[in-house]
């Protein structure tokens, strides 16, 4: 898939402990997290480098499969406490989520420190954090290609000023179509898109569930499918999911020009799709190269039509 050395992506986050329930299941205390989801998929693609922090009740074993997807756990914090836990519900139209609770246990108090060995990190990805977190990271990366950063309506209704100073500085964002509406107060997404790189970023990439994504650059808008699944165990973390796939193939190729970003957009869509057919993050630490590649090209298919 790649065609020059992987740079290394840098990936700031939650890592959390999961209660899920959803019309075809349920599971408790499950591995999860945006940091872990995307860094999960970005290493498909790419060396990882994963700040977050857990703490002391967090499982050795699921420590043990990040390592072994070769994501660097040097800037992951083991503190004294719980790990941070969400729960949520889903109805049977899965689109429709319910959070049951998050306790922020261990991450009311982080605090992201880069280790020295991330610094210099080419690709960032500022996954859904405080977003005066999310600028405490700016400050310590040297010289990225690019930094892409998610966010949640919390955030665009409570530190609406401090999103707005990490807009300016990222290159890339990504919000779903929810979270674009609110935050430019229209129900357009067009219109959305391009207010929102008025405020700073030359990319926007807005998620929107079963209905793909569009991505928004100078003057031209791609939309990517969402793949036709016949079943949908589970949807948490596949925006993370997304976000991974995404900047983890952008770091593999190195390259950041519109058609790479277009690929970019569909592998973060083909990951996604594998993320939602099972539970927390089993389907996703279970692939292989050829069935991402496999389904990639299914994408090209569903999205092709003839040219007049
Ligand atoms: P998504 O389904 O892509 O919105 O991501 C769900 C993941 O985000 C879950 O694994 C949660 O642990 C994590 N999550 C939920 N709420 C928060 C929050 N307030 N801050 C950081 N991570 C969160």
């Amino acid at each position: 898939m790649a065609r020059s050395t992987p740079k290394k992506v840098l990936i700031v986050g939650s890592v959390a402990l999961d209660t899920v329930k959803t019309p075809f299941g349920e599971v408790r205390d499950a591995l999860g997290g945006a940091a872990v989801y995307s860094s999960v998929a970005a290493s498909y693609f790419a060396p990882v480098q994963l700040v977050g922090v857990v703490g002391t009740d967090f499982p050795e074993k699921h420590l043990k499969l990040l390592l072994a997807r070769n994501i660097d756990l040097t800037g992951l914090q083991r503190v004294p406490g719980k790990t941070f836990r969400w729960a949520g519900e889903y109805e049977y139209d899965i689109n429709k989520r319910r959070t049951l609770s998050t306790e922020l246990n261990v991450f009311e108090n982080f605090r992201p420190h880069i280790p020295e060995a991330y610094r210099n990190a080419k690709y960032v990805f500022l996954a859904n954090i405080d977003p005066e977190l999310q600028l405490k990271v700016l400050e310590q990366v040297r010289e990225p290609t690019l930094v892409m950063c998610d966010t949640m309506n919390f955030w665009i209704e409570n530190k609406r000023d401090a999103l707005l100073e990490v807009l300016k500085r990222v290159d890339i964002v990504l919000l779903n179509d929810e979270e674009a509406r609110q935050l430019c107060n229209t129900p357009s997404l067009v219109k959305a898109s391009r207010d929102i790189r008025a405020l700073g970023p030359s990319v926007v990439v807005i998620k929107k569930g079963e209905h793909g994504a569009i991505m928004v650059t100078d003057g031209a808008h791609f939309s990517a499918p969402s793949y036709p699944l016949e079943e949908v165990a589970d949807p948490t973390g596949a925006g993370d999911t997304f976000a991974g796939g995404f900047i983890g193939y952008i770091a593999a190729t190195d390259d950041i020009s519109e058609q790479n970003l277009r690929k970019a957009t569909i592998y973060g869509s083909t990951l996604a799709s594998f993320c939602v057919e099972d539970f927390s993050l089993r389907r996703l630490m279970a692939l292989s190269p050829e069935e991402i590649v496999a389904r990639y090209c299914e994408f090209k298919q569903i999205a092709f039509f003839e040219p007049l």
